[in-house]
Parts: C-alpha cells; structure tokens; sequence
C-alpha cells in the first residue's frame, strides 16, 4: 500500500523504519510549506485549530502525490485533538478523495476491531516479531533524534560559524533515517556529538537560557513556529525544550518501558498542582508544570507557544500569569495563527531577550 505521515518536526526518520521495510511504498508529504498551510486552512472548518490543518495540507499533497493510505494518531479529549483524524477523513472524503485512514489511538471498547485491523495493515503480513523489531527500532531513532536536537540548541548559540550547528544536524537526521540498526545509530551518534564539539566554542559561557513549553505541535515543528528555536538560538540563547515526541507517547501508551518519561510526567504535574491541579487536556497541565521547573532549575524565562483558539493553552496562559508573578520569573506567550508575521514576532521576541539580559545584568551588579 502507498502510505504517507503528516510532517512533525523530524518524524520522517522513522518512515523506512515502519513502512518502506514493511513492504509499503512510502509517500512522504512534501516539507511544510505556505502552499501546505493554505490548502489545510482552505478546506478546514474554520474553528479547527492551526496543527489539524496543516496536517490536513500535509495529507493533501500527499494524496495528490499517490498515497492511497494515511497514518493518523488519534486521541480521547478533552482538547479537540480526539477528533482531529475523524474531522480531516471527513473532509478529504467531500472533497471527493479516495483512500484509507489508518487511525492509532488507545482504543475504547469499539475501536479494538479498528485498531486490529490497522495494525494488520501496517504489518503487512510480516511476523509479529519483525513488526515488533522494527518499531523498538523506530522508537531508537525518535529517542536519538531528540537527543541530537535538544544537542544542537546548546550548540547553536555557541557555534564558531553561524549555521554550523543546524547544517550538522540536518546530515545526521539523513543518516539515522537510512539507518537499519542499534550500531549504526549509536556511530551516528558519536560521529554527530564530536562535530558538535568541534563547532562549538568553548568560551561561551553563562548564555541566557530560556525554556520552550506550550502545545505540542507548534513548539515541534519548526515550519509553525516560525523556526523559534533558531532564532533564538541566533540571538545568542540557549534553549531548553520541554516537550518532545518521546514524553507524548510514552505515557499514551502506558508502557512500562519508558518508566522514566512517566517519572518526568509526575514531575510535572506535581510542579503544576499548586496553580492547576488536573489536566485542562494537551499540553496545558504540562505547560504550567514546565515554568515552574523552569524557574527552579534557574531558566532565565520561558516561552509558551499557543496555535490560535486553542483551548488548553488559553487555560495555561492565564494561569502563567500568576505563575510568573509569584516566582518573579519572565514569560512571554506566542500565539500563532495563518496570519502570524515575521516582523511582529522578531520584535517581541527580541524585546523579551532584551529584558531577560537586563535582568541578568541587574543582579551581577547587586
Ligand atoms: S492542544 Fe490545542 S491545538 Fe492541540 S489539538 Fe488540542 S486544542 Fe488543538
């Protein structure tokens, strides 16, 4: 079957991984672009929020390049992400496509025969084994990938030649993509941490530092954002970010394997209890959790980034006020939308770096 993933950051490491070997013929949805964000935005029902539709864009020109399957996660509330695959089929079906939703989510009660038979398609006829092997493997690639772009946001701030940084990243990314096992991974690895080493000066000490929190989706994924971590990077600055695709799945999936992540996950609520002491759905608990961590590992500041109307994220923004009033600690909200500017979005990101240097300067000084 031809089968396509929407974009998600660097997700498409895995597409050889979980489709190519398993028989499949691999569609991959071109990058995000304008023409992607236009098309999701054309035929989404407008209160749909910013990620459904750029996912919708991706599944677009995937369909029109030949995909006949697409691979969807799905969800249970409370935020709309539950109806995020439902609502984009739909659409695609009006508009007069023909192909195969394949949606992953933990199934209730009537979606187990669903979700079976997906699985059966994915698998391909392989063993159960081999299909096994191979998504332990693709996890390998996410948790590798992570680790070299959380790398790379140290790097960058730090680096002797502007783009040095994200030029090593992109070549790694290549490569642990054509990657078929655990050596080879861990070569990349080794080979990529001594280039970092190499395009890193060591002089740089003591860079403002600022958390990236916010709705999953947007801070992943570069195109949306409109490449914050770059230009923050750019702007001399260290960023540490807080959501990443292995702590979304880990916990979704409940597995006992990735009992770290879920330590993370407690970590974090606890931290969010005093101001928000249940889950408002995606990430909004987690954002506010995240500041607070932030502020006691000594961050600078924090960054919360919200796609337009989105509703956890609304929750969370409100309450960081407060957070951030009680803690004295500095944050500063980006919503994005289809209309976001670059200018404006520079200029208030430039202004809060200002602040965040101001205030280091003022306490050096007492
Ligand atoms: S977290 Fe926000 S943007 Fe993401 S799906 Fe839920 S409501 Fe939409």
């Amino acid at each position: 079957m031809k089968l396509a993933l929407p974009r998600l950051g660097n997700i498409e490491v895995i597409n050889n991984t979980i489709l190519t070997d398993m028989g499949h013929e691999l569609v991959e949805a071109p990058p995000n672009s304008k023409r992607t964000m236009d098309l999701g935005v054309k035929y989404s029902p407008e209160y749909c929020c910013l990620p459904l539709k750029i996912a919708l864009g991706n599944m677009i020109e995937a369909i029109d390049l030949g995909a006949e399957g697409l691979i969807m996660a799905g969800g249970w509330g409370p935020c709309r992400f539950g109806y995020y695959a439902q609502v984009q089929r739909d659409v695609l079906l009006d508009l007069g496509y023909n192909f195969r939703m394949l949606i992953f989510e933990l199934p209730r009660k009537e979606g187990i025969r669903t979700l079976w038979k997906n699985i059966n398609i994915l698998r391909n006829g392989k063993s159960w084994l081999y299909m096994v092997k191979q998504l332990r493997f693709a996890w390998q690639q996410i948790l590798l990938t992570e680790e070299l772009e959380n790398k790379v946001l140290q790097v960058r701030p730090r680096e002797k030649k502007k783009g040095a940084a994200s030029r090593i990243l992109l070549k790694s990314i290549r490569e642990i993509k054509q990657a078929k096992d655990i050596n080879t991974l861990e070569q990349i690895r080794k080979e990529t941490m001594e280039k970092f080493a190499e395009a890193t000066n060591p002089h740089m000490q003591n860079l403002i530092r600022v958390a990236l929190v916010g709705e999953f989706y947007v801070s992943l994924e570069p195109f949306v954002n409109h490449h914050l971590e770059e230009k923050l990077g750019y702007l001399g600055v260290e960023v540490v970010r807080k959501n990443s695709i292995e702590a979304w799945i880990a916990p979704i999936m409940k597995l006992h394997i990735f009992k770290e992540s879920f330590k993370e996950e407690k970590d974090i609520e606890q931290a969010a209890y005093q101001y928000l002491a249940h889950s408002v759905g995606g990430e909004g608990q987690t954002s506010v959790g995240n500041v607070v961590l932030a502020h006691q590992e000594g961050l600078d500041g924090a960054i919360q980034v919200v796609p337009f109307t989105c509703m956890p994220e609304i929750v969370a923004e409100t309450i960081l006020k407060k957070v951030s009033e009680d803690l004295d600690f500095p944050t500063l909200t980006l919503t994005y939308d289809e209309q976001t500017g670059e200018e404006g979005l520079n200029t208030r990101i430039e202004a809060f770096i200002d602040l965040l240097k101001m205030r280091r300067k003022r306490v050096n000084v007492s």
